[in-house]
């Protein structure tokens, strides 16, 4: 093995110890901090490590990529998150709250008409939506044939083990940053502890644990993504998605310069070689930055994608930032859209619920 890296490295002009470093995460699925820092810092390895990641991905959660139907319900949110189009503050953005009624039927389309198997419901921090209302909505959706994901912020022990009786089976909070005091920075009123408490508590409560990163906000820098990446296997995630941050014109951060493709996809790579069996979503935001992101995620780790499924004339109201890809499209036509990726990939679209499979 040590002479075709040698040959490898010198065919490409690969630092030798890096190599070794990602050999080594692709054997023993552990990396120390510094060894990532190493990593993330140095681009001449970038393709190595993301053929390493495709590898790992291959092995241990196969070729079947996992559609996830997200309904993004309400835009509106209590929070003030620096970054985020949705924010309270932000009086450009016409609100709206989808009917029970109706998210039922858009569930009902996803599973029944388009044959996806999850359905995810995210929103802002929306009150309206007390505990009884979305339990609910959960138990009516589980009615289908589905596995269901919330995606609605920071809840109390209580709410989440009520979810997860009700029949809820995931749910996705970001740490968006392991640094405390950027993300009580950028998080007005919010706070890291209690952030990273909630992540405890859904794994308590049942629930599965979603949770990653943003990239590129100003004062994120390598050290701090390379705890990001050691912050998700210490919590035992069982899914983790990267997105780089896209400024928002109508929010204080929108003369920030924003994250890149190559960094977010780095930082996911690197997430599956440390997390072999997780799912990994290539996420819409990697697909705004450039036509071709999510192609590149699913060939760099990702096994997921999660096509919107909201009435086209709310989702141009959920901008959490601008270009959202895909806003124009109906459902259907997103839908279509995955389809043909995934086939031009060689890859299949997943059979079953998609689970973490541990
Ligand atoms: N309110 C819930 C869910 C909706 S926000 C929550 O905050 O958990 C979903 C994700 O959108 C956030 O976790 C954040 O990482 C991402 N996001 C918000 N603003 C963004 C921006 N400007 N660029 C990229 N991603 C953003
Ligand atoms: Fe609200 Fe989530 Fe946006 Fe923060 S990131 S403002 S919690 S929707």
């Amino acid at each position: 093995m040590h002479s075709f890296l040698l040959a490898f490295s010198l065919k490409c002009f690969i630092p030798f110890d890096m190599m070794k470093i990602i050999e080594k995460a692709k054997k023993e699925h552990s990396l120390s901090r510094d060894e990532l820092i190493y990593l993330l810092k140095d681009n001449t390895c970038d393709e190595y490590l993301f053929n390493a990641a495709d590898e790992v991905r291959q092995k241990f959660v196969g070729d079947e990529i996992h559609l996830r139907a997200l309904i993004e319900f309400s835009n509106i949110c209590k929070n003030n998150c620096c970054y985020c189009g949705l924010r309270r503050d932000n009086k450009n953005i016409e609100r709206y709250r989808i009917d029970e009624d109706t998210i039922f039927k858009l569930a009902e389309h996803a599973v029944k008409n388009l044959g996806l198997k999850t359905v995810v419901l995210q929103s802002g921090e929306d009150m309206f939506f007390t505990t009884d209302k979305l339990c609910r909505i959960i138990r009516k959706i589980k009615t289908l044939d589905t596995a269901l994901t919330l995606s609605i912020g920071e809840k109390t022990l209580e709410e989440y083990k009520a979810y997860h009786q009700a029949g809820a089976d995931r749910f996705l909070l970001r740490i968006e940053t392991t640094n405390r005091e950027l993300y009580e920075k950028y998080d007005p009123g919010m706070s890291w502890e209690n952030r990273a408490e909630c992540l405890k508590n859904i794994g308590i409560s049942g629930l599965e644990i979603g949770s990653g990163c943003l990239v590129g906000l100003p004062g994120q820098t390598i050290e701090s993504y390379a705890d990001d990446i050691l912050f998700f296997k210490q919590i035992k995630a069982d899914m983790i998605g990267i997105g780089p941050f896209i400024p928002h014109k109508d929010t204080p951060l929108k003369d920030a310069k924003g994250g890149t493709l190559q960094t977010a996809l780095k930082v996911m790579a690197l997430t599956r070689l440390l997390l072999p069996d997780i799912n990994i979503p290539a996420t819409t935001a990697m697909e705004t930055l450039e036509p071709n992101g999510q192609t590149k995620a699913l060939q760099s780790g990702a096994n997921v994608i999660m096509p919107n499924v909201t009435l086209t004339q709310y989702r141009k109201h959920y901008e959490l930032y601008p270009g959202k890809s895909s806003t124009n499209y109906s459902p259907d036509d997103s839908l279509r859209e995955v389809r043909e990726k995934i086939a031009s990939l060689g890859r299949t679209i997943g059979k079953g619920y998609g689970s973490h499979q541990k």
